[in-house]
């Protein structure tokens, strides 16, 4: 359910791990052991995070928007244009590292290959990532998380 919140905060640079199919004892494990923020829609999932005093953060579930900035204000992060936006991959949750054109070219479009000239690779399953309309979309939405963050900060 969270699967699209998981990557765009990826995508925004946050270290974040998404189990789907895996038991809430072994969620509630792996965020106690990798001292991780278990971030869940699940009502009485939460309750027993909180009983066992491990990190976690209830989300509505049905506006991503709305869920990535209650996150991140809980966490007391009142801006993500810092935090490193396009530096993970979104799909395995890599580091991103930069790659030249020519390494890159065989696998991307002809197009893609034509108009860009930035890339990035990711380390760990070898995705090919570009500044593209993609990435445009990623920073108007990061601008649009930091404006709703600041105006609660505002009001605080
Ligand atoms: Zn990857």
């Amino acid at each position: 359910m969270l699967g699209s919140v998981a990557r765009k905060l990826r995508i925004f640079g946050f270290d974040t791990l998404y189990v789907a199919h895996v038991e809430d004892s072994e969620v509630l494990k792996i965020g106690i052991d990798q001292d991780r923020i278990i971030l869940t829609a699940d009502k009485e999932f939460f309750k027993r995070i909180v009983k066992v005093n491990a990190k976690g953060v209830l989300v509505g579930g049905s506006n991503e928007v709305e869920d990535i900035v209650h996150i991140l204000e809980k966490y007391g992060i009142t801006s993500i244009d810092g935090i490193g936006i396009c530096s993970r991959c979104s799909i395995c949750n890599g580091q991103l590292a930069e790659a030249s054109s020519k390494e890159v070219q065989t696998e991307l479009p002809e197009k893609v290959a034509l108009l860009h000239k930035e890339f990035f690779r990711c380390t760990d399953c070898d995705k090919v990532y570009w500044e593209g309309s993609h990435i445009k979309r990623i920073r108007e939405l990061a601008k649009r998380i930091d404006l709703d963050l600041g105006k609660d900060h505002k009001a605080n």
